[in-house]
């Protein structure tokens, strides 16, 4: 086992519905520590450049402009595996597939509002926490 690190964003959706303390609690539950956190209104910038993977995608404008509707808290998680711990709380991108008790079943609407960000990869891990804590 490995002490990982990965970033997570709560999106304007799940911090509009008011459940970053509910979110938070399955990380510290799962053995994820939250290391860094910052509560942040994206700019078109930030998220054009976060997103940059996705900009020839069909749905990129309007994932930018759902990123920027509203603040988001992002976050650092560090423990055993974080990444894939992360994304198994998390589940499948569409919350209509996510598995029952993840984040995105309980509380994303739609698979462009889905709740959380979190990682795919060790590798993009690196890059994204540092997009964001530098
Ligand atoms: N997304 C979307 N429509 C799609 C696919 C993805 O709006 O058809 C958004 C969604 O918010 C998703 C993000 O783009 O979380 C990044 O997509 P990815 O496939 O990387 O999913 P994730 O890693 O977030 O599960």
């Amino acid at each position: 086992m490995a002490l990982e690190r990965t970033l997570s964003i709560i999106k304007p959706d799940a911090v509009a519905k008011n459940v970053i303390g509910q979110i938070y609690t399955r990380f510290e539950n799962a053995g994820l520590k939250i290391v860094a956190a910052k509560f942040v209104q994206l700019t078109q910038a930030e998220a054009e450049g976060f997103y940059a993977v996705h900009k020839e995608r069909p749905f990129f404008k309007d994932l930018v402009k759902f990123m920027i509707s509203g603040p988001v808290m992002i976050q650092a998680l560090e423990g055993e595996n974080a990444v894939l711990k992360n994304r198994e709380l998390m589940g499948a991108t569409n919350p209509k597939d996510a598995a029952p008790g993840t984040i995105r079943a309980d509380f994303a609407e739609s698979i462009d509002a889905n709740a959380v960000h979190g990682s795919d990869s060790l590798e993009n891990a690196a890059i994204e926490i540092k997009y964001f804590f530098g």
